[in-house]
């Protein structure tokens, strides 16, 4: 495996790591007091700046108005990124939208393009991906109660989901409902397109994480789907296939996550190191002089690079083999860099003392809303279980 980078790419990332620090950073005071939909006119701007620079859309093909970067690459970016809690939005490859691009790309109809990736790729709308539900395991989604019924010529859908991420202000959601329910259980749901302004589409609330509803992007939802109704145009692929398309948008998924949690780490390591030599704490002594602080350095260093090591081998691994090829390795970075972003992140928040715990810095923000990153997307317990198992049949067999 060779990771050497590229010279273009060695450029873009001086750019966007420029950008970041410049033009992001003395913004996330802001981000960190206003509501979400204040902050939007700002970071319009910043977005029009990012496209006349050439760096709009770096994970999503050249034909779509992207950069058109690799796995490897594009996880680059990510990780360059993630140094800002607005990173990723600004330069329009934020979640849940990043993987509905990649669906739509791969499973849209040409209507359905049309229709809805390209201006989802512009950045004039966003969407929503609705899959998990209240009174059914996330972690195990194929036990799933929402269905969507033929009528006609359409769909009618009944359910209830919640943590919808980015449903308040989307234009449409991708929805995850049994369409065959007498299939064997990973071929009894579909996707399809529901355009949020569907009678009998509602957003119930956006639920409060760690104390804050949020709004807008910066929001997770609960939604009743009541008898509402869309065209059979509407779906994503053929019925059934709901999981298999999961899946494929799963695996770079989780290396868009990985790489921006570790662009979350740097950050935070940074920080830790800055508080460290600059802050005093007996008479000519300062943070940095303590062993106990030593130890979280050195320990967070090679966390650090370990994490990013193995997350850039199983990019590279589904560039080249698919990801079929790289469950393992998947399942392994899922809840390594989860674990190691906490670890750092809350090294950081320990070493800024009573500042840690406000807005002055994004640490506090990245210590209420990372938690969730050993939980969404597969909780640890189930990618250590079907790791686990697989190197298990191994010796097994
Ligand atoms: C901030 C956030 C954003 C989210 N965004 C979205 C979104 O945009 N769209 C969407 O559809 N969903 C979203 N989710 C939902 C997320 O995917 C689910 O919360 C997750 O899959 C876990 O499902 P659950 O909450 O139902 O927990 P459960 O499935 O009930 O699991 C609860 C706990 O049980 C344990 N557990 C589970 N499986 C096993 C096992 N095999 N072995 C041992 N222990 C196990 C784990 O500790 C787990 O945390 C989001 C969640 C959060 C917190």
């Amino acid at each position: 495996m060779d990771f050497t980078i590229s010279e273009r790419m060695e450029t873009v990332l001086g750019m966007i790591r420029e950008f970041v620090e410049k033009e992001l950073q003395p913004l996330e005071f802001l981000f960190l007091a206003e509501p979400f939909r204040d902050l939007l006119p700002k970071l319009e701007e910043k977005r029009a700046l990012v496209k006349q620079m050439g760096l709009w859309a770096p994970n999503h093909p050249e034909a779509l108005g992207g950069m058109g970067l690799d796995l490897v690459d594009h996880g680059l970016v990510s990780e360059a990124l993630g140094g800002s809690p607005i990173g990723h939005f600004v330069f329009g490859c934020q979640a849940p939208d990043a993987g509905n691009i990649e669906i739509l790309h791969r499973h849209g109809t040409e209507d359905q393009k049309s229709r809805w990736l390209r201006p989802l790729v512009d950045g004039d709308i966003r969407s929503c991906f609705s899959m998990t539900e209240i009174d059914m395991p996330g972690s195990n989604p194929v036990l799933m109660e929402t269905t969507a019924v033929h009528d006609g010529g359409d769909y009618v859908i009944n359910g209830r989901k919640w943590f919808t991420t980015a449903a308040d202000g989307a234009a449409f959601a991708i929805v995850m409902a049994v369409t065959n329910p007498d299939e064997p259980p990973h071929a009894r749901a579909s996707m399809i397109l529901v355009p949020t302004d569907t009678p009998g589409f509602e957003i119930v609330r956006n639920i409060a994480v760690m104390g804050e509803p949020g709004d807008d992007w910066l929001s997770h939802s609960e939604i009743a789907y009541r008898d509402c109704r869309v065209p059979r145009s509407n779906l994503l692929g053929t019925e059934g296939r709901g999981f298999v398309i999961a899946q494929e948008r799963l695996g770079p998924g989780r290396i868009h996550h990985c790489m921006r949690w570790l662009g979350i780490c740097r950050r935070s390591f940074d920080l830790l190191c800055r508080r460290a030599v600059s802050r005093p704490i007996a008479p000519g002594k300062v943070l940095a002089d303590k062993e106990i602080i030593q130890g979280w350095i050195a320990e967070s260093a090679a966390e650090i690079e370990a994490a990013r090591a193995l997350t850039l081998q199983t990019a590279w691994k589904i560039e080249r083999h698919g990801w079929k090829e790289a469950r393992e390795e998947i399942s392994m970075i899922k809840f390594l860099v989860a674990g190691t972003m906490l670890r750092v992140v809350d090294r950081a928040l320990q070493a800024h003392g009573g500042l840690g715990m406000t807005d002055d810095t994004p640490l506090a923000f990245w210590y209420r809303h990372e938690r969730a990153a050993r939980i969404y997307d597969g909780p640890d317990e189930a990618h250590k279980q079907s790791l686990a198992k697989r190197i298990l049949k191994r010796y097994r067999a």
